[in-house]
């Protein structure tokens, strides 16, 4: 079955019962990632596998990969960066699962309600940022730090005269 996934109230149990997926371009909203890079994407590319995984509960297995334009953390150009995740999420029943399936070394979901599948796939692109984006191969630094003046280099300066005036 084809679902949706910026649909709202998405249901991980019927999604897995019907082994739902998606494969596709999507446009996020991406308000959080926009305060992180400077520009968004436009649209994201996606690929979203639901069934039942382990303990019999719902599982969702997603591909995401978005262009964003991020400023360079040497030389302070922007430049785009392709952001990707793969990931695979549980979808627990009860504290217990996420427990066991938390030592077996799955991620695991354990919130009541309807599934937020935009906001899922916005976490995954935020986690997929680097911690200081630059460009590869290197570029020029923007600021020379071995040729910049020590911030203290004029006013020891100005103590040694004084000294010598005394
Ligand atoms: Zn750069």
């Amino acid at each position: 079955m084809l679902f949706d996934p910026l649909a709202t109230a998405l249901d991980p149990q019927r999604l897995a019962e019907s082994e739902a997926r998606f494969e596709g371009r999507i446009v996020l909203a991406a308000d959080r990632l926009a305060a992180l890079v400077e520009k968004t994407p436009a649209d994201a590319w996606v690929r979203l596998v639901f069934d039942r995984g382990p303990w019999d509960c719902p599982r969702v297995r997603g591909e995401v990969q978005a262009e964003v334009i991020c400023a360079c953390q040497r030389c302070r150009e922007p430049f785009p960066y392709t952001l990707e995740s793969r990931w695979e999420l549980v979808f627990a029943t009860s504290d217990e699962q996420v427990r066991i399936l938390g030592e077996e070394g799955l991620d695991c979901h354990h919130e009541p309600g309807p599934l937020d599948m935009a906001a899922m796939i916005e976490d995954e692109l935020m986690l997929a940022l680097p911690m200081a984006p630059h460009h590869e191969p290197a570029c020029m630094p923007w600021v020379q730090t071995d040729e910049a003046p020590h911030p203290f280099a004029a006013l020891k300066g100005l103590f040694a005269r004084d000294g010598h005036d005394k």
